[in-house]
């Protein structure tokens, strides 16, 4: 048996297939990026497909903490 790499979704944390995920990675001007061949470099967050998860990662947005006005 060929061992599945597995990924957690960072709405649900639940685990699913590495292919069952979307990856989105940050570009540099703060904005998530959906990663579809998932080729692309840096840190990826991984969304399952559940349209609550889709959802809620609109409003995650974790590039937008380090932008908070001094
Ligand atoms: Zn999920």
């Amino acid at each position: 048996m060929p061992h599945m790499p597995s990924r957690m979704c960072v709405i649900c944390r639940r685990r699913f297939a590495k292919a069952e995920l979307t990856r989105h990675v940050l570009s540099e001007t703060g904005a998530l990026l959906r990663d579809e061949r998932a080729t692309l470099p840096g840190r990826g967050w991984y969304v399952c497909s559940s349209p609550v998860c889709l959802q809620r990662f609109e409003k995650y947005k974790p590039g937008k903490r380090q932008r908070r006005p001094a």
